[in-house]
């Protein structure tokens, strides 16, 4: 059984405690590996180890580091294939999503930020004769990423690049469900050369790493992903400490299509906004909203292309759908779905667990599920569900599809289907998220600032305003 370490300092080690956490592939439901507990004498070393590497790095130029981070981006791709199957094993997500979108995503959001550093140049504000302020930016010292399991090295990624880039040096903490790629992320930073201590990886819980990382006194700045109950908890833990936050947080994110849509098209985005990555992501559309007229024409076909999807092994390439997570999310998305029938939803397709032949046979496998006949009030339609789970419900006007999507606590995203160009400029201004997209989904330029409102989060990650987060800014005022 192969150990997961600890990265600190650039050496790998097993915790302090002695403790470890069984790893578990998804698709099996066998422990196939395990992982430090780590507690907080492990993130302590590694923030000292963090600090200690600090000067030099941020001493460095924007131009060193970035040659660093492209290195690092070109070992990503050339282990494309090895690091899709691991985080396949590790999270249960099919190899071929992996090949697809969460690798080749990680060497871009290195990549990205290895370059946009060279780019970022600092502002000045002259007022002739009078004064001329300008405005340095300086990295933290450590910073503290800590990223969840649905997309484990492309979020992991999102983070650490602008951080590392910006000059800071980092202690993160990947999740304990899904630490691999992270480990093997390390690995490639040893070979690429990165400086002992720039990149500290600590594994294990989020109730004792995690909370020791987020309660350290030396780490003034912690970017969180993960869900809406831990962000709250963080905050609470941080901000009395005066740290800088930025918090990405669940969603409940609508799904809106207009009569004047291209129903093909929408039909066939929206079941891949319902149920890719097995509906594990923050951004899923879980809230079908359809305009009355084509509602019955809308469900059947989507119906009938979700009644395509394959469940099955992640491994094999005609699989659309893998496991989910683990066997405590698979009973929540269960419990779900139990819900709904008692709050009158009925279930138009799916519903149930899947029971595979052979290698998988204890794996966690779910249906995608379709629920009809829910209004927007219920806990099916205000709580986040994490899986592959949507409801539909149809809408008369288009105040009222507005009301209906803005009717949670959350504002992560929202996906609208119109041709009407004036109506998608509207409704877009009128939704209460952070992102909106307009016949389209999960289309992603990294420059857009990425995050949500209310519920969903504090703060934007992307472009520059990752690298504004991960920097400290000082204006200077020079008398003229
Ligand atoms: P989670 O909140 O349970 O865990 C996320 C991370 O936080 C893990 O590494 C975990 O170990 C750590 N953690 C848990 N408790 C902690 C504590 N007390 N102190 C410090 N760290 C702690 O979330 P999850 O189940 O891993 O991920 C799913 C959630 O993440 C969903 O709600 C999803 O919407 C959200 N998510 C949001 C985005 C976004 O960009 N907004 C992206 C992906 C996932």
């Amino acid at each position: 059984m192969a150990d997961i370490l600890n990265y600190i300092n650039g050496q790998w080690k097993a915790s302090d405690s002695g403790d470890w956490i069984d790893n578990v592939e998804p698709a099996t439901g066998q422990v196939y590996s395990r992982l430090p507990d780590s507690n907080t004498g492990d993130i302590n070393e590694a923030v000292n180890a963090a600090q200690a590497a600090f000067p030099s790095w941020a001493g460095m130029t924007p131009e060193r580091r970035s040659e660093f981070m492209l290195r690092i981006a070109d070992l990503i791709d050339r282990d494309l294939e090895m690091l899709a199957q691991a985080e396949s094993k590790d999270n249960g997500k099919t190899v071929k999503l992996a090949m697809k979108v969460d690798i080749p995503r990680a060497s871009a959001n290195m990549r990205f930020y290895a370059t946009a550093i060279r780019h970022y140049a600092s502002e000045a504000h002259v007022t002739a004769g009078e004064m001329v302020n300008y405005t340095v930016r300086s990295p933290h010292g450590v910073a503290g990423c800590i990223s969840p399991w649905n997309l484990p090295l492309y979020l992991f990624t999102w983070k650490i690049a602008p951080a590392l880039a910006a000059g800071n040096c980092v202690v993160a903490k990947p999740s304990e469900l899904t630490p691999m790629t992270a480990y093997l992320f390390c690995k490639l930073c040893e070979e690429a050369g990165l400086p002992a201590g720039v990149l500290n990886v600590v594994h294990g819980t989020g109730k004792r790493a995690g909370q020791a990382l987020v309660a350290h006194p030396k780490v003034p700045v912690i970017s969180f992903t993960g869900g809406t109950v831990t962000g709250r908890h963080i905050s609470g833990v941080a901000a009395p400490m005066f740290k800088k936050l930025s918090l990405e947080l669940g969603g409940k994110n609508p799904n809106i299509v207009f009569a004047d849509c291209n129903l093909e098209e929408a039909v066939s985005k929206s079941v891949e906004s319902s149920f890719a990555n097995q509906g594990e992501i923050c951004l899923c559309g879980s809230r079908i909203m359809v305009e009355e007229s084509i509602y019955d024409n809308f469900v059947d076909q989507f119906v009938e292309k979700a009644n395509k999807l394959r469940v099955g092994d992640p491994t094999e390439e005609t699989s659309h759908m893998g496991a989910l997570v683990s066997e405590a999310h698979l009973e929540k998305v269960m419990g779900y779905v139990k819900l709904a029938k008692e709050e009158g939803g009925k279930i138009a397709s799916g519903g149930d667990r899947v029971k595979l032949p052979g290698r998988c046979a204890a794996g966690y496998f779910h249906e995608p599920t379709i629920i009809t006949g829910l209004d927007m009030h219920c806990r099916t339609n205000q709580e986040e569900i994490f899986g592959p789970v949507v409801t539909i419900t149809s809408f008369k006007s288009e105040e009222s599809a507005v009301a209906m999507a803005n009717e949670t606590a959350y504002g992560l995203s929202a996906t609208l289907w119109t041709e009407n160009l004036k109506r998608a400029h509207r409704v877009a201004h009128a939704l209460h998220s952070g992102i909106v997209w307009v016949n389209c989904w999960l289309l992603r330029d990294l420059r857009t600032p990425f995050g949500g409102t209310k519920q969903s989060g504090v703060g934007r990650e992307g472009g520059w305003d990752a690298l504004d987060f991960f920097t400290e800014p000082k204006n200077i005022c020079i008398k003229l």
